[in-house]
């Protein structure tokens, strides 16, 4: 079977070539290649042997992500790519600079299972997950394209990571291997809508990365409506397996609660997440929600996201009011892929 290169770590490479009778230190200069210089093709390895290289591609294949589509914001300069896939599949990421450096957001998978009803990357259901190279592959294409290098890596675009599990750690992994990226894992954030086993199975490998999860409301009734996934694993499992993971790993949970217009910004609706979320370690990340030209929401005023925000500090939750980047390019994952299914 072809394998994706991209996707072996440096111990299972070098034990690749040595199975395919290449001297070890072939390993760690392919290696070296592929996640340092980050080459997307074979042919770009000019100190690797040419019957080596056509070794290569007849064993393993380099997935790679073509730019279809570009958009730059002119207000801040985030940048959003559309990339096609090899199986002409499409998946977004975005690039936004911030005072420290650049950071990108990345897809995980191609579609959504999760079928949340305010958010753009739940139209048109699932296809499959990414493969941990073709979700570096969104990186580096990126960093290429931009002449730049990325040092934080956000899990926040479309699909579920904790629904792709295995890949996404095998990314985890590369990404902040010395010898490739070495983005440090305290850079890297990744967003859940609440897959409670998995957030267990996550806090055990004590990571150090920054859990997200998609709150969006304070209680069962209002969850439910609309994010499917609070019908298998309801409120008070996931706050429990929340509070968890904070004591666990010592991290701080950030919880990410988009503002839908009479939906779940009342003041009675801050008052009761207030009242769930005492005493965790946890910040919470106000959004006013996006319209999604699909979705009939719309985002809740200055003036409620002020005072929602205020009832939470006012009884001792962090909160910001998160800052809205890209605003004129439709940032926000799912959108430019939902259109372009659409045509
Ligand atoms: N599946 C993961 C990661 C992808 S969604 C998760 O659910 O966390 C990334 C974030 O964008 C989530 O917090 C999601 O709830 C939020 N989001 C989706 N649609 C949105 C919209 N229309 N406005 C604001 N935030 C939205």
């Amino acid at each position: 079977m072809v394998r994706d290169i991209r996707a072996l770590t440096l111990e299972e490479l070098t034990d690749d070539m040595v199975k395919l009778g290449f001297p070890q230190f072939r390993g760690k200069q392919i290696f070296s290649w592929l996640h340092e210089k980050c080459v997307l093709s074979f042919d770009e390895m000019t100190d690797i042997p040419k019957n080596m290289r056509e070794k290569l591609a007849e064993e393993y294949y380099l997935p790679n992500c073509r730019i279809n589509t570009k958009l730059v914001s002119q207000k801040d300069g985030t940048v959003k790519y559309l990339f096609s896939l090899d199986d002409g599949e499409y998946v977004e990421s975005v690039v936004m600079k911030y005072k420290y450096g650049y950071s990108i957001c990345i897809s995980t998978q191609v579609g959504c299972k999760m079928g949340c009803t305010f958010c753009a990357s739940a139209i048109g259901g699932f296809v499959r997950n990414l493969s941990a190279g073709e979700m570096l592959s969104e990186i580096y294409s990126a960093q290429r394209d931009l002449n730049i290098k990325i040092n934080h890596l956000v899990l926040m675009g479309t699909g579920e990571p904790l629904d792709n599990f295995d890949n996404v750690m095998k990314l985890i992994k590369l990404i902040t291997d010395e010898k490739g990226q070495n983005i440090s894992m305290r850079h890297i954030s990744l967003s859940t809508c609440g897959i409670v086993p998995k957030i267990y199975e996550l806090a055990e490998m004590r990571l150090g990365l920054t859990l997200s999860v998609s709150l969006h409301a304070p209680n069962n009734g209002i969850r439910s409506k609309s994010m499917p996934v609070n019908g298998k694993y309801d409120i008070e499992e996931l706050l429990k397996a929340c509070r968890y993971y904070a004591s666990a790993t010592s991290r701080r949970i950030s919880f990410e609660y988009a503002m839908i217009k009479g939906v779940n910004d009342s003041d009675e609706c801050a008052r009761e997440l207030a009242s769930r979320l005492k005493g965790m370690l946890c910040h919470v990340n106000l959004i006013p929600v996006n319209n999604v030209r699909e979705r009939n929401y719309q985002k809740s005023t200055t003036d409620r996201q002020k005072r929602f925000s205020d009832i939470l500090q006012s009884n001792g939750i962090p909160t910001t009011v998160r800052r809205t980047l890209g605003s004129d390019i439709n940032a926000s994952c799912g959108q430019l892929r939902a259109s372009k299914r659409k045509k």
